[in-house]
């Protein structure tokens, strides 16, 4: 039966609303809902191909246990598993102490499972070793507004993107990031021609690409521009001295400090012309209103809480806060950081905003969940908790929803501490990630589209989620699984006390007890319920007892949450990044995020039409660069430091300044054969935040001399050859190679790609045996080209004329036109020899490839065409193919089509 279930994208912190189409019990479509505040109907790329990312094969579906180190896991049963994992935690806690485990949860949990972990570590064990992976891309943002505002709340809501007359997009990138905010941008382009736009990033990123005003600054020297923006404010007269008397302090101190930084100093601090911040300084301070949206740039720095309160005082200093247009808004990375920051689920955070630190919250807390302290000594945050683990101090962690064994910076000290622990246990969905291989216990739980519970966006807009669908094999939900562990621990630990602390059977049980611990509390979300957010739609809060709609702008009375109700201006410093280049190490990495790919992977990356923008990850250089290197476009390279070293191929790219180079943050060792970026990024972190600094390390980049090189090319066809077991055939290859990816590309059919190189050729019986495991050794079939003397072998498998699958050994010229035959299906039987034959060239006859036009619904324009030809209207093209229906970025180019086809061919429809 069809079914339309209402949820949200369980990627960005945009937390676009969608709607989910069932059928028999599966998932087979999305849809933006058009109801959901955050959206209003568009999707990216990534969530339209949500329901393409479904398929079972690629899940954990029963829980598995390793019994003793290096035995195989074996599949066990839920009582089994988790009467386990409560022996060993209590074995451990009552041998070392509460503070000998530790858990690692995420920002992608649902604020329910979120809040009972904390209250398992916090309320039943006394331990603060509770931590997630929002400390990687968001700590700094909540250490910069609690610093200046005094709580953790980003004050804006999207709709003031639309109107603000000055928007100062600051170490973000929202084009690639978070598509559906970059939408809400260009429309306000659109309708506001004087917008004014600032992008400050070190690169040349496709959101600079709409910028009137693009500040490439040097890495690391944010706090330095923002001190000399605010210079220029105060040179410029253009601060609000009224504001800044009635609704803050410490700006006497701020304005010492910040008159060093001239815009002569700041120039040369930053790498900045120095009229180009004078004329920033400028644009915000005359604006009527001024939004400023930054992201991991100025969080991902070991200064990042400084840099993300030098940009806050821009906005204090100007009274553009509390205003419609007006604001400092920090776009959240995860779907639910915000969610997880409201329980308190961080190793310095307690529940609803409270502090560990402060004595009477700890008392609150503990009052609220029953239990007679909550431990005042502050947990480990997640660099600290890992290095933890390597030396023993913790000694057994449970990690749930996410993958440290690719995230992490200094990944060989991550894995070894992974190794080396005593007890680890991995609650997740997906069977495949990088750090499942570490697990003791893997736990199958349930992900989206399959739980309940609420979560919160950038703008702290709460949706409540319903499942669509059952959960997969023995999968259970997150907050499930925390709450029968913590019920079979406290049985161990502390009978009578634990006996009434998880009485849980459904999630609304606990979003009402964090309700409860909100009241009074500058996010009081005391009027809420689940029936009320789905009656009234998401809502933002604080949404107190008896209000009718959340808030949408906070701050507008100039009443700040702090002890004297005034926000604060901080002394911030410039400060170098935590490394700097030298002659050993050159070059400044950045890393950072494409536009279909999320995270690890482990979703994105089962889905083929995402690979069709980039298929593997490439190192990009400013090409002079590369060639005082003499590199060339698809060389491969060797980058590496003293943390370590991986192999990747470089491209230019002339928006990169000289001296450093961006890698995507997605590839790990699932597609690659090394742990990706985080070989290589430094775990220096901020001493506020304790964020690691993951956008730059110093790295040398030298050419690697792999001469050999290997591509397979393979169609799933289902069976044996389908898409997850060629996937796994070509990831029990990667370790063969000093180079290898794999991953995929296609559109209707998954094409599955292994590119690899090595020192030397692999000799004939390595190869038999990877044309046997991707299903090329039927000799009936093959088409063969070996030349002993160039070591060069190719093999493809055309069975009654179609190309299925190609093996390019020693010579892979023609892998670039066959990826994208295969992937169209478009090869003509008579052209099937081409593909093996000795110089890889494209034949002549073959038709270029259409361009896509709607790359979320992947449509090209041959098919937008074809369809007009046959007498398509606009909307019956949206209707039929979905191009047009989910960003919207296409609709000018796809009206365009229409108009001009309208105008070729009388009586077609225009529209
Ligand atoms: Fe998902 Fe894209 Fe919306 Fe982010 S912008 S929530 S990834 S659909």
């Amino acid at each position: 039966m069809n079914e339309i279930v209402r949820s949200t994208c369980c990627y960005c912190g945009v937390g676009c609303g969608l709607l989910i189409e069932t059928d028999n019990g599966g998932i087979v479509g999305v849809r933006g809902d058009p109801a959901h505040p955050a959206n209003h109907g568009r999707l990216c790329s990534k969530g339209a191909s949500l329901h393409l990312s479904t398929r079972p094969e690629y899940r954990l579906l029963h829980p598995q246990l390793r019994r003793q180190r290096d035995a195989a896991r074996q599949r066990v049963g839920w009582d089994e598993a988790l009467d386990h994992a409560a022996d060993r935690f209590a074995g451990i806690i009552a041998a070392h102490g509460p503070d000998s485990v530790a858990f690692y949860i995420s920002g992608q949990l649902l604020t329910e499972d979120y809040y009972v972990f904390n209250k398992l570590a916090k309320g039943l064990i006394g331990t603060n070793n509770v931590d997630t992976n929002s400390r990687l891309c968001m700590s700094s943002a909540v250490a910069g507004y609690k610093q200046t505002l005094g709580a953790d709340a980003p004050p804006c809501s999207y709709e003031d993107i639309a109107l603000a007359d000055c928007l100062l997009i600051a170490g973000a990138n929202p084009a690639i990031a978070h598509p559906i905010v970059f939408r809400r941008i260009e429309d306000a382009r659109a309708a506001n021609p004087a917008l004014r736009i600032i992008v400050v990033d070190p690169r040349r990123s496709e959101t600079a690409a709409i910028a009137d005003l693009h500040l490439p600054l040097a890495p690391g020297s944010d706090i330095a521009l923002y001190n000399g923006l605010l210079h220029v404010l105060l040179a410029e007269g253009l601060v609000n001295r009224d504001y800044i008397a009635r609704h803050t302090e410490g700006f006497e101190a701020l304005e010492k400090t910040v008159a060093a930084y001239t815009p002569d100093v700041v120039a040369r601090l930053c790498g900045l012309p120095k009229a180009d911040i004078i004329r920033a300084g400028r644009w915000f301070g005359s604006a009527a209103a001024a939004l400023s949206l930054y992201c991991q740039g100025l969080n991902q720095s070991a200064h990042g809480t400084h840099n993300n309160a030098a940009l806050i005082h821009l906005h204090l200093a100007t009274g553009q806060i509390g205003r419609p247009g007006a604001g400092p808004f920090s776009l959240t990375g995860q779907p639910n950081a915000m969610g997880g920051r409201e329980v308190g689920g961080l190793a310095n955070l307690l529940s609803a905003h409270r502090d560990l630190a402060n004595p009477e919250h700890r008392a609150e807390v503990a009052r609220l969940w029953g239990v007679p302290s909550v431990p005042e000594r502050p947990g480990k945050t997640a660099i600290e908790l890992f290095a933890a683990l390597r030396t023993g101090e913790v000694k057994a962690v449970w990690i749930a929803c996410t993958n440290p064994a690719q995230s992490l910076p200094a990944q060989a000290e991550v894995r070894a501490a992974l190794r080396e622990a005593a007890f680890v246990v991995l609650q997740e969905a997906y069977a495949d990630t990088d750090t499942a291989s570490f697990a003791d216990l893997l736990l199958p739980a349930t992900t989206w589209g399959e739980k309940e519970g609420t979560v919160t966006n950038s703008e702290r807009r709460i949706t409540h989620l319903v499942p669509a669908v059952a959960p997969p094999g023995e999968a259970r939900h997150d907050w499930r699984i925390a709450v029968d562990f913590a019920r079979r621990l406290g049985r161990r630990l502390a009978p009578p006390l634990a006996a009434n602390l998880f009485p849980y059977e459904h999630p609304e049980q606990i979003f009402a007890e964090h309700r409860q611990s909100t009241l009074g509390r500058d996010l009081d979300i005391g009027g809420l319920s689940y029936s009320l957010l789905d009656t009234l739609g998401p809502q933002q809060w604080p949404f107190p007892a008896g209000a009718s709609s959340g808030r949408q702008r906070l701050y507008e009375d100039g009443i700040f949450p702090t002890a004297n109700g005034r926000a604060r201006f901080v002394v911030a410093e410039h400060r170098p990044t935590a490394e700097v280049t030298d002659a050993s190490f050159p070059i400044s990495l950045l890393s950072g995020r494409l536009r279909d790919q999320w995270h690890g992977m482990s979703r994105t990356g089962t889905v083929a039409r995402l690979f069709n923008l980039d298929d593997e990850p490439l190192l990009t250089m400013h090409p002079a660069d590369l060639r005082q290197r003499d590199l060339h476009g698809g060389d491969l390279v060797t980058a590496r430091n003293a943390r370590g070293s991986i192999v990747v191929r470089v491209a230019a790219d002339d928006g990169l300044p000289r001296g450093s180079a961006w890698l995507p943050m997605h590839w790990g060792s699932r597609y690659m054969n090394s742990a990706g970026v985080n070989a290589l990024t430094t775990p220096a972190r901020d001493p506020f935040s304790q964020q690691p600094e993951l956008k730059h390390a110093a790295v040398a980049v030298d050419k690697a001399d792999l001469p050999w090189q290997l591509v397979v090319l393979r169609l799933a066809d289902g069976g044996e050859t389908d898409t997850p077991g060629l996937l796994e055939a070509g990831r029990r290859l990667l370790g063969d190679f000093d180079f290898a990816t794999v991953g995929l590309y296609g559109r209707r059919r998954p094409l599955v790609i292994l590119r690899a190189a090595h020192r030397q050729p692999l000799p004939d019986d390595r190869l038999r045996e990877i044309d046997r495991l991707f299903g090329l050794a039927d000799d009936a079939a093959a088409i063969v080209y070996a030349d002993r003397q160039r070591q060069v072998s190719k093999r493809a498998i055309a069975p009654d004329g179609r190309l299925i699958g190609v093996r390019l050994a020693g010579e892979t010229l023609a892998q670039s036109w066959l990826k994208e035959v295969m992937a169209d299906d478009s090869l003509d039987a008579e052209l099937v020899r081409w593909a093996v034959a000795p110089i890889g060239r494209r034949p002549g006859k073959l038709p270029q490839r259409s361009p896509v036009v709607c790359r979320c619904a992947d449509v090209t324009a041959a098919e937008i065409t074809a369809d007009l030809a046959s007498g398509a209207s606009l909307a019956a093209l949206q209707e039929r193919r979905g191009c047009g229906t989910f960003c919207g970025s296409c609709l000018p180019e796809l009206r365009q089509m229409v108009a001009a086809h309208a105008s070729e061919t009388p009586g077609a429809k225009a529209a």
